[in-house]
């Protein structure tokens, strides 16, 4: 199985994609993931990478298409993978193209997730993600057990600094403009798969496993 999880930032992407990867046994690529690992290890693409990420800016196609590539050679991703954050521009749409059609490969589906704008920004600025291993909660909708503090692995919990007001309404324009019209270059392909994010996280993840079931 090779997915794409699409939708804007704080749709519920990253929170789906955990479930998915351990029911399907799927290699989890997220692009933001990696930009914010690199930048913990103090790599100089990491580092380069944040300039644009804190303020809710996009890193250059050529970069993220590259890291891609380079993680999708790997023997784990050969089978099934789940790309969650990629692509978000057309370019990178045309990219991940090429590259699947280098790998003889073709995608199973593209998952949509479709979250209105107000209940957007109230996801994003209650997000709080572990510094350890990057599991996600929210201040109201899924607290921790203990406050600050990660009920998987005990780390500490942060604030993205691009969860802060500014950034959302950045990254959401920048969704508007440059992510939301590639919806329609998977439609007509038989693969887009829209799903309303606006329920409860089981609610959402079971409409993703029926509409998956639904295709094969
Ligand atoms: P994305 O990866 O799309 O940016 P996340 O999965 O990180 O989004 O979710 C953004 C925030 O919204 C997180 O704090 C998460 O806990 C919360 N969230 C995600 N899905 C739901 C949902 N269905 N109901 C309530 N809160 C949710
Ligand atoms: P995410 O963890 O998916 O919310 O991504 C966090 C940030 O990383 C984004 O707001 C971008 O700045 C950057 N980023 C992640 N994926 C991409 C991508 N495919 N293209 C460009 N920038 C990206």
């Amino acid at each position: 199985m090779k997915i794409l999880v699409m939708g804007p930032p704080g749709a519920g992407k990253g929170s789906q994609s955990q479930k998915l990867i351990e029911d399907y046994d799927l290699t989890h690529i997220s692009t933001g993931e990696m930009f914010r690992k690199s930048y913990e290890r103090g790599e100089k693409l990491g580092i380069e990478a944040m300039a644009y990420i804190h303020e809710g800016n996009l890193v250059s196609d050529e970069i993220t298409n590259e890291i891609v590539r380079n993680r999708l050679l790997k023997k784990d991703a050969e089978r099934c993978f789940l790309l969650d954050g990629y692509p978000r521009t057309e370019t990178q749409a045309e990219a991940l193209d090429e590259m699947l059609s280098e790998m003889n490969s073709k995608l199973t589906a593209v998952i949509n997730i479709v979250v209105d704008k107000d209940i957007i920004l109230e996801r994003m600025v209650g997000r709080r993600v572990c510094r350890n291993c990057g599991h996600t909660y929210h201040t109201k909708f899924k607290p921790p057990h203990k406050e600050g503090i990660c009920d998987k692995c005990g780390g500490e919990l942060y604030q993205r600094k691009d969860d802060q007001i500014d950034s959302v309404r950045n990254r959401l324009n920048i969704y508007e403009s440059k992510t939301k019209p590639i919806i329609d270059y998977y439609k007509g392909r038989g693969v887009l798969i829209n799903i309303n994010g606006m329920q409860s996280f089981d609610a959402v993840y079971r409409d993703i496993k029926k509409a998956l079931r639904d295709l094969t």
